[in-house]
């Protein structure tokens, strides 16, 4: 049994890594700035705190007699957050940072760092028939602005830290991940929650419209909550010091998500394309050769399967309370 550390814990990813990390015997630290009321799950066999973890302080106290640190903790949302909050996206660099030297003058042997696609150099994301981003993609760096040069700071961080210092760390490129009990509305969401709670809503009051940012033909690759935890744990528990993928290669654009719910929701809609509305790169996939090649494994749930998922999830949340969250 060991005793982990998970920063972000009220968040999406952090929510489901708790519940894990405890259904395996560990022993856990959840952290959160949030207040409890909003974390998305709150596990009551872990020991839960509400603290600020850019400040070195909290982190200090938050990583005391902890074996591992899985730092899920950033100020994020989909690209109409990055797109307009840059500022607020690049000091969470304060969080990396102030943690790793918390675990260096705490003796914490592993760290794992989410970091993002958002990584990768814009100009091998300009078209929509991305053939997949492999790990060497992200140099020379061109990563999104704001948000992605955050991620690729800390991850060179981490390495630093390790190489420097002998901090065992761990970085994933997470590409979309989604699943229920995420946010869904407020302006945080990303596409396959966005999209979901549009359809849904175009359904209970049957206008049969929906919005689209963008002229609907931009990819992406979505992973699914349990395969996002699933290679975590892989990753945090292997010898792999290098940033890998982690992130479903099923590509699909924006539209082919639509007919994906259309069908999951039994309804046709007519498509309103809003081209002003932030759309992020043109085309991006993940390429999954190093994570087979060295775990044996990739994200295996289809967008279909998952999509069915998210989506019944958050038409229940519109049937059960009209507020919004995240
Ligand atoms: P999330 O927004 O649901 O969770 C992040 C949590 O971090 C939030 O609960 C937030 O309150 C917390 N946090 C922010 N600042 C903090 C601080 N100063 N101290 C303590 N807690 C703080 O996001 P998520 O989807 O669960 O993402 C988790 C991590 O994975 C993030 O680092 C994110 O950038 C990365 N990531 C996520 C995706 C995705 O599609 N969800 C994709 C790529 C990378």
């Amino acid at each position: 049994m060991s005793k982990i550390m998970v920063a972000g814990a009220g968040g999406f990813i952090g929510g489901y890594l708790v519940n894990e990390l405890i259904s395996k015997g560990n022993q856990v630290v959840a952290v959160d700035v949030k207040d409890f009321s909003d974390w998305y799950q709150l596990n009551p066999k872990a020991e839960n705190y509400v603290r600020d973890l850019s400040l070195l302080n909290e982190c200090l106290t938050s990583t005391r007699g902890v074996d591992q640190v899985f730092n899920l903790a950033a100020d994020m949302g989909g690209m109409g957050f990055i797109e307009n909050n840059k500022a607020a996206c690049m000091l969470s660099v304060l969080v990396n940072t102030h943690l790793l030297m918390a675990c260096r003058e705490n003796s914490v042997s592993r760290f794992f760092f989410a970091s993002s696609a958002c990584v990768y150099n814009d100009s091998k994301q300009t078209t929509p028939d991305n053939p997949g981003l492999k790990e060497e993609d992200a140099y020379p760096a061109m990563p999104e602005d704001g948000y992605g040069w955050e991620k690729l700071f800390s991850e060179r961080m981490c390495r630093h830290f390790f190489e420097d210092f002998g901090i065992e760390t761990r970085v994933a490129r997470y590409h979309n991940v989604y699943g229920p009990l995420g946010t869904w509305d407020g302006g945080r969401e990303k596409a396959p929650a966005a999209l979901s709670r549009k359809v849904a809503l175009a359904k209970i009051h049957a206008t049969n419209k929906i919005e689209i940012w963008g002229d609907g033909e931009q990819t992406r690759s979505f992973t699914f909550i349990d395969d996002c935890i699933k290679g975590t744990l892989m990753l945090m528990e292997s010898d792999i010091r290098d940033p890998l993928n982690i992130g479903s290669d099923q590509m699909v654009s924006i539209n082919q998500m639509v007919d994906i719910l259309e069908n999951i929701a039994q309804v046709k809609l007519s498509r309103n394309y809003d081209l002003t509305a932030p759309k992020g790169v043109r085309g991006r996939n993940s390429d999954n050769s190093k994570i087979s090649e060295l775990l044996g494994w990739a994200p295996s749930i289809s967008l279909e399967f998952g999509l069915s998922k998210t989506f019944k999830w958050i038409y229940e949340q519109i049937g059960s309370n009209s507020g919004s969250r995240g």
